[in-house]
C-alpha cells in the first residue's frame, strides 16, 4: 500500500500543447492518503481516465511527477508500479477458465500453489462464482467476465493501490450494490489505497470516504460527502451533487445581505465585497414556502412528488429555484415566494466559494 502524490501534475493529449484549454488535465497537486478509499467523481469526459492512467502508467504525463510513499515512480512502467486496475468493460482471458482467470495475477508473481488455492477461493466467493469456477470465461455473459475483472482487481493483497475505472458499468443494478458493498468490505479487511471512478453521485458517495469531484480537467474538490452538501467549493459541486443541485442565482453582496433582482437576502455570514459575477446557492432542503410577505418571489412550476418528499420546482427571473418539503406538505397553488435559511447559503466569485469574513454575532 502506498501513500500516492500527484506534483504539479498536467496531461495534454496534443503534441504542442499552447493554452489552458488543450490540457486534458489541468495542473494538479494531491496526496492520496495511504489505505484510504477515494470516488474520483464528474461528468462523462472532465479527465477521470486520463488521471487514473497516469496513475497506473499506462499514459506517461505531459509534466509533473507522481510518487508513491516519497519514491519517484513517474518513469516507471505499469507493471514495476505494482497496481491493480479494473476498467469499465471486462479484460479477461477467454480460453482460461474462471480459476484460472482469478489466479493468473498471483501465479505470474509467483506465489504458492496452496495460497492461489485459497485466495481464489475467497475471491469466487466475494463476487458469487464459486459454482462456475471450472467454466471457460468464454460464453460467460458481459457481466460475469466483469465480475471476473474485478475479482482479478481484488485478488492480489501486495498491490499498493487498487484502482477502478466505472467498473460496475455493465452489472445489473442489484449486483452493483453487492458489489459495492464487497469492495467497501475489502477495503476494511485490507486497507488498501483505492480510487474508485464514477459518474454517478450516490455510488460515489455511498462508496467512499472522501470524494475528489472533477471538472472540466481540474480536481474542483476533495471532502466529505457531508463537506461536498454543506459547502461546495465550486458551483460544479452545488449542482452536479444533490437531487435536484444546489440553486445559484446571480447576485450582488454587501457584507451579510445579498441583493437578488431588488430583494435583499440574509447571509449566515460577513462576506465583504466580493467581485467578479457573483452568485449566492442555497440547497433546495435548505428552501422553505414563505409565510405572508417575505423571502424571494419567484414562479411556481411545478410540483413532483418523490414518494420521501415533494420537490417544488420555481423560477426566479428565468433561473430555477427548487426546493424540498416533506411528503405531506401542501403546497398552494399560488405560492409567490420562497425564503432561504441564511446559515445555508454559500457566496461564489467566479464559481468559487467565497470564504466568510466572521459568522453573524462572531468577533472576526
Ligand atoms: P472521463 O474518463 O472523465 O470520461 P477522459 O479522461 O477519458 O474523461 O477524457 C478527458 C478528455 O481527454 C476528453 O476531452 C477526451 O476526449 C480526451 N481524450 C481522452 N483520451 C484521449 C486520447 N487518447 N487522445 C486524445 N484525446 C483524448
Ligand atoms: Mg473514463
Amino acid at each position: 500500500m502506498a501513500k500516492i502524490t500527484l506534483d504539479n501534475l498536467a496531461h495534454s493529449y496534443l503534441p504542442n500543447p499552447g493554452g489552458e484549454d488543450d490540457y486534458a488535465l489541468k495542473e494538479l497537486n494531491h496526496v492520496w492518503g495511504d489505505g484510504e478509499a477515494y470516488a474520483l467523481l464528474g461528468a462523462s469526459g472532465c479527465g477521470k481516465s486520463t488521471l487514473l492512467n497516469i496513475i497506473s502508467g499506462l499514459l506517461h504525463p505531459s509534466r509533473g511527477r507522481i510518487l508513491f510513499n516519497d519514491q519517484d515512480v513517474t518513469g516507471q512502467v505499469t507493471a514495476e508500479r505494482n497496481i491493480a486496475q479494473v476498467f469499465q468493460f471486462p479484460v479477461v482471458y477467454d480460453t482460461m477458465s474462471v480459476r484460472d482467470n482469478l489466479a493468473f495475477p498471483l501465479r505470474n508473481r509467483g506465489a504458492k500453489p496452496a495460497y492461489v488455492a485459497e485466495r481464489v477461493q475467497a475471491i469466487a466467493k466475494m463476487i458469487g462464482m464459486e459454482d462456475v469456477l471450472g467454466r471457460k470465461a468464454r460464453g460467460l455473459t458481459a457481466d460475469a467476465k466483469q465480475k471476473i475483472s474485478l475479482g482479478r482487481g481484488m485478488v492480489r493483497e501486495d498491490v499498493n493501490a487498487l484502482l477502478f475505472d466505472e467498473p460496475l458499468t455493465v452489472i445489473d443494478p442489484h449486483m452493483k450494490w453487492e458489489l459495492r458493498t464487497q469492495l467497501k468490505a475489502l477495503h476494511h479487511e485490507f486497507g488498501h489505497t483505492m480510487i474508485y471512478v464514477t459518474h454517478d453521485q450516490t455510488e460515489a458517495l455511498t462508496f467512499a470516504d472522501k470524494v475528489v469531484v472533477m471538472h472540466d480537467g481540474r480536481v474542483v474538490q476533495v471532502g466529505t460527502p457531508e463537506e461536498l452538501f454543506e459547502r461546495p467549493e465550486h458551483t460544479f459541486v452545488g449542482y452536479f451533487i444533490g437531487s435536484p443541485g444546489m440553486n445559484l442565482l446571480d447576485a450582488r453582496v454587501e457584507g451579510a445581505t445579498a441583493i437578488v433582482g431588488g430583494t435583499e437576502i440574509p447571509l449566515g455570514a460577513d462576506y465583504g465585497r466580493p467581485e467578479g459575477r457573483v452568485q449566492i446557492g442555497v440547497r433546495p432542503e435548505f428552501v422553505t414556502m414563505a409565510e405572508g410577505a417575505g423571502g424571494l418571489a419567484v414562479r411556481l412550476k411545478r410540483v413532483e412528488d418523490v414518494g420521501r418528499h415533494k420537490i417544488i420546482r420555481c423560477d426566479f427571473e428565468g433561473q430555477a429555484v427548487n426546493a424540498i418539503a416533506p411528503e405531506g406538505a401542501e403546497v398552494p397553488a399560488d405560492l409567490s415566494r420562497v425564503v432561504f435559511d441564511p446559515a445555508a447559503v454559500n457566496v461564489y466569485s467566479d464559481d468559487w466559494r467565497v470564504a466568510p469574513l466572521s459568522r453573524k454575532g462572531v468577533a472576526a
